[in-house]
């Protein structure tokens, strides 16, 4: 692994360490980008990585992602990520995530950690044996609030969307508006459900056939093939499955004039913001509009760590924020001609003191 700070994406992250257990098999990397506004907070990743190289550049770049995110979000919180390179099956096991949970506890609070891909909430209770800066775990007796993120997620997309909608289009709710949603799982689900009961019109896709299409007779929906559905002509085109979605090839297919959604990293590459802009297509930056799964568990968190219960009053309440953060976006962007997404860049910069 060459030297870390010499990295195109290091960006003078506060802690980057490699933590190693080779009897209980772990291989992580830890990441805190900024803890300017509280401790790190972000999830943990299980992948199979090539080269080493390949996880210290998602370390270091889904960290700093962190710390705009959650800056924007408005939560007392840094940015932090963490990496287990995994064998080729992911193999995960309970020592493994022990031996994890303790290199977490050993930083005292620096970085407190939660699930991301390959991490399931079974593997957050198994962390939660060994450290207590862990969130994500099932809702506590006494609380409404914290556990699985997907809701709160789905909820903060909902609102965005009506916000974009709002600002966009003028109507003031989603009846009869056309919304393609590109992933139908736990977030793009939520979302479907959330619009069809203002009276949206739905399309979906999902490479899953059989869930799509249960969802599609449950809601009135169509369902289009997956790669179908980024040309669809709709008003909001809404991306809640993969990642490096926007790009030259598929900006200038899309027949939409919002994009919303809750995917993460949906631009392929940064700057990619000025081809929607250009085609006067209004972007609601992804880690602002999917904000709320971090809301839910960074608040259970601090519940937890305050010894008060988690209501879910408060998580909504500050979901219910990420439709103004938006606004204060477009009107910037419109003011400065700059894309949405850089202008979202520069405000999470000067929340974070950078
Ligand atoms: P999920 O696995 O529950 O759902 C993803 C869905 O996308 C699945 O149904 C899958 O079949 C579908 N899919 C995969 N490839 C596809 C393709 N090519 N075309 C159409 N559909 C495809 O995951 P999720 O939790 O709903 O997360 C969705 C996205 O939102 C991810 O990018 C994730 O990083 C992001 N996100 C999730 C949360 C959360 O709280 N779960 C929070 C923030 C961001």
């Amino acid at each position: 692994m060459t030297a870390f700070w010499t990295e195109p994406d290091y960006d003078d992250h506060e802690l980057v360490q490699l933590v190693r257990d080779e009897a209980r098999g772990l291989t992580a990397i830890i990441a805190v980008h900024s803890s300017h506004l509280g401790p790190g907070a972000g999830g943990t990743r299980v992948w199979h990585y090539a080269q080493p190289k390949d996880a210290m550049r998602d370390a270091l770049r889904l960290s700093r992602g962190m710390s705009y995110k959650n800056a924007m979000a408005g939560l007392p919180m840094g940015g932090g990520k963490a990496v287990i390179l995994a064998d080729k099956d992911r193999t995960k096991t309970d020592a493994m995530l022990h031996a994890f949970a303790d290199k977490v506890e050993a930083l005292g609070g620096q970085y407190v950690t939660a699930a991301d891909v390959g991490i399931s909430e079974g593997d957050i209770v198994t962390m939660s044996q060994r450290t207590s800066y862990v969130s994500g775990l099932p809702i506590a007796a006494g609380s409404t609030g914290g556990g699985d993120p997907g809701p709160s997620t789905s909820l903060g997309i909902y609102q965005g969307i009506k916000a974009a909608v709002r600002h966009k289009l003028g109507h003031d709710s989603l009846k009869d508006v056309h919304i393609a949603i590109q992933g139908t799982g736990s977030v793009g689900g939520g979302v479907a459900r959330l619009a069809a009961k203002d009276g949206a019109r739905l399309t979906l896709a999902d490479i899953n056939q059989d869930g799509v299409k249960a969802l599609a007779d449950e809601l009135d929906g169509e369902v289009v093939a997956p790669d179908a559905i980024l040309s669809t002509t709709c008003d909001v085109l809404s991306p809640n499955a993969l990642g490096a979605i926007l790009n030259e090839d598929s900006i200038p297919q899309l027949s939409t004039t919002i994009v919303a959604g809750g995917a993460n990293n949906q631009l392929a590459r940064a700057g990619q913001g000025a081809l929607l802009a250009e085609r006067d297509i209004l972007y609601a930056p992804d880690y602002v509009i999917n904000a709320g799964g971090i809301i839910s568990v960074a608040t259970e968190y601090l519940c937890r760590r305050d010894g008060v219960p988690c209501k879910i009053e408060d998580v909504h309440a500050r979901i219910a924020q990420i439709p103004a953060r938006l606004e204060e976006i477009w009107a910037e962007a419109s003011k400065s001609s700059l894309p949405s997404d850089v202008i979202a860049d520069k405000m999470a910069q000067t929340l974070i003191g950078r």
